[in-house]
């Protein structure tokens, strides 16, 4: 069809036109470009994998700085990271790619609770805005000036005994044993410059980001792997960064602050969410089945604990031999017997 434009109206059409092709290659450079970032964008400390659009997990190496998971969130015109790893080494990895691939800063910045492998890359995201639940901030607060001060006062203690180690994996050679080395390695490294920064937010309940294209949601059932722990949920996608609710093929770590009960109490109630993605605070990425898996382990356990007496006799269920550090298994069991108040 044949268009007869006045001469205004044509200098119009081609502007219009020039803005189009502009806006086309504009999205062939970024798509090429988001192509070639997730490729090279690569950390010795996690591997990175896309959950959803615009929804990332960071789930730690072996031998890495990283310990913990993590992830991050871009809401479209705000992103989230979720938890902080173990060291800065880590976190500036992950700050680096969650920037690349958003195309901006970060502006908030979770931790799900205070274990050490959650909070202490804090200080990489100095500019962000730090969130945590209030009794999360307190317990950072009351725990890690102490622990830190401590480690960093044995430097040297750390260096010679990772020398030591060093010295008889020449002889052994034991990949497990080299992963540990390389963890304490990076502990060292991190040592030097380690601050603790505190979350400048907190919240009681629930918290909720409203972003231009996605709203994620942070809340707190309370504790029962910790005193406190948090995880964030993005219901269009329905996915759930978990924390340390959820550890996926991994057997979860009972602490003397843990509450087993309570732990499972909680993921009953978000079993009840709409799920299909769960990155938990160990192990890798799973769906809804993980959080129902973690609730039988549970049960089987809370059973086990009570059918025998001697805890060396109670073998561990077939279902879960797969699963990583079974030693955690016994330690589990001596706690129910001896550490909680199971009521
Ligand atoms: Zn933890």
């Amino acid at each position: 069809m044949k268009v007869i434009f006045k001469d205004y109206e044509r200098k119009d059409y081609f502007k219009k036109e020039l803005i189009l092709y502009k806006e086309i290659l504009l999205q062939i450079l970024n798509q090429r470009g988001l192509n070639m970032n997730l490729e090279n964008l690569k950390s010795k400390h996690f591997e990175l994998v896309q959950v959803k659009d615009g929804i990332y997990a960071a789930i730690a190496k072996e031998g890495g700085g990283a310990i913990g998971n993590a992830g991050f969130v871009d809401l479209g015109d705000q992103t989230i990271v979720f938890d902080t790893f173990n060291t800065q080494q880590a976190a500036i990895d992950l700050k680096h790619i969650a920037e690349s691939i958003t195309n901006r800063s970060v502006d908030w910045v979770i931790n799900s609770h205070w274990h050490g492998d959650h909070i202490r890359g804090n200080q990489v995201y100095k500019d962000s805005k730090i969130i945590s639940s209030v009794e999360t901030r307190v317990k950072m607060l009351e725990s890690h000036p102490e622990r830190i001060r401590k480690q960093k006062e044995d430097i040297k203690g750390l260096i010679s005994y990772i020398k030591s180690l060093e010295e008889r994996n020449l002889k052994e050679k034991d990949l497990s044993l080299e992963n540990q080395i390389n963890f304490l390695k990076e502990i060292e490294t991190s040592l030097h410059t380690l601050e603790l920064v505190l979350p400048n937010f907190t919240f009681k309940e629930e918290f909720t980001f409203y972003g231009t294209k996605k709203t994620a949601k942070l809340f707190t059932f309370g504790g029962g792997h910790s005193n406190c722990d948090s995880f964030l949920y993005i219901p269009e996608d329905k996915t759930v960064f978990m924390g340390d609710l959820l550890f996926v093929n991994f057997h979860p770590s009972f602490f003397l602050e843990s509450n087993p009960l309570e732990w499972k109490k909680i993921l009953e109630k978000l079993a009840k969410f709409e799920i299909e993605k769960v990155i938990p605070g160990h192990g890798v990425v799973g769906t809804k089945r993980e959080i129902l898996t973690l609730i039988r382990y549970f049960e089987d356990i809370l059973e086990l604990s009570t059918l025998k007496d001697v805890i060396e006799e109670i073998e561990l269920p077939k279902v879960y031999e797969s699963w990583s550090h079974p030693e955690i298994f016994q330690t589990n069991l001596k706690m129910l017997k001896t550490s909680f108040q199971l009521k």
